[in-house]
């Protein structure tokens, strides 16, 4: 039988016994985990339940799915350094805006690198596409997932780009899809649940659709089709290549969301004075 550890008496008048510190360090970072937990979970949530993103999958099968992988470290420092997210942005392993809660088909589909998730920054919207087109997901493609682009955690457009890119290079034989309609609509799943709840609830939408408003900005008018879309379903388009005006739009709306703000915020000292805080907040463009 192993035998038993005592700790050698008298105790140490200054601190515990050996062994027996403060780990500051480790709980700093379980700290970190939680907070990370409970952001994605808050913002994951469905009617105060917990869903996959993209097919409304319940509790019990759901898991998280990272965008940027936490090995790609250098690839994370590279976006900061070009200011593609917040230079505050924590590592990726501990920030909620690279994380997402997915089933386990939908979490193997994106991290599988068969599916896209594209943020549309005139409608506001994040359309999933089954690139692979896999049979059993077709009814997913090319409509939005239900995540609030208003959510101070929504994820970084710019990592689901990289992350894009990594799927492209790796089925560099696969048809552009060609039948994402110029408006997008949510998932089915989605629109049947708020139908329910307006019916349930005397015509209230449900959270989600009155957090967002129910429909993309005032201004937005779908493009006229180019005239060499023969082939084009009526309605329908490719995703807009990622050529310099369409990821300067991306970006444009990434600096101004308030997900870039809140991590930006979250990231800085505000140990300063009103005034000298108040200072900081313009600098930093928080207003
Ligand atoms: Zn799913």
């Amino acid at each position: 039988m192993p035998t038993l550890e005592t700790i050698p008496l008298p105790l140490p008048i200054n601190g515990p016994p050996a062994g027996f510190a403060y780990d500051q360090r480790s709980i700093s970072q379980k700290s970190t985990s939680d907070y990370f937990d409970q952001k994605v979970a808050e913002r994951d949530t469905w009617n105060s339940e917990p869903r996959c993103l993209v097919c409304g999958g319940p509790r019990d099968i759901l898991q998280l799915s990272y965008i940027i992988q936490g090995s790609e470290d250098r690839t994370w420092a590279d976006l900061k350094k070009r200011n593609y997210i917040p230079e505050e942005a924590k590592s990726p392993q501990h920030e909620p805006r690279n994380a997402m809660v997915l089933c386990t088909e939908h979490k193997f589909a994106f991290q599988g690198h068969k599916s896209i998730i594209r943020f549309v920054p005139e409608q506001r919207k994040y359309v999933y596409i089954n690139f692979n087109r896999s049979p059993a997901d077709t009814n997913h493609h090319g409509k939005a997932i239900h995540l609030n682009a208003n959510d101070h955690h929504a994820p970084f457009p710019a990592a689901l780009l990289i992350h894009e890119q990594l799927v492209r290079g790796l089925c560099p034989f696969n048809e552009e899809p060609y039948d994402v309609p110029y408006i997008i609509p949510f998932q089915d799943w989605m629109i049947e649940d708020n139908c329910n709840f307006r019916f349930a609830e005397g015509g209230n939408c449900n959270p989600f659709f009155n957090a967002i408003g129910n429909r993309g900005p005032a201004n937005f008018a779908p493009p006229a089709p180019p005239n060499s879309s023969v082939g084009l379903a009526p309605g329908m388009r490719s995703l807009p290549p990622l050529d310099q005006h369409n990821l300067q739009d991306i970006l444009s709306a990434t600096r101004a969301s308030a997900s870039w703000k809140a991590c930006v915020v979250e990231g800085t000292s505000w140990n300063g004075t009103a005034e000298e805080n108040a200072e900081q907040y313009r600098r930093l463009g928080l207003l």
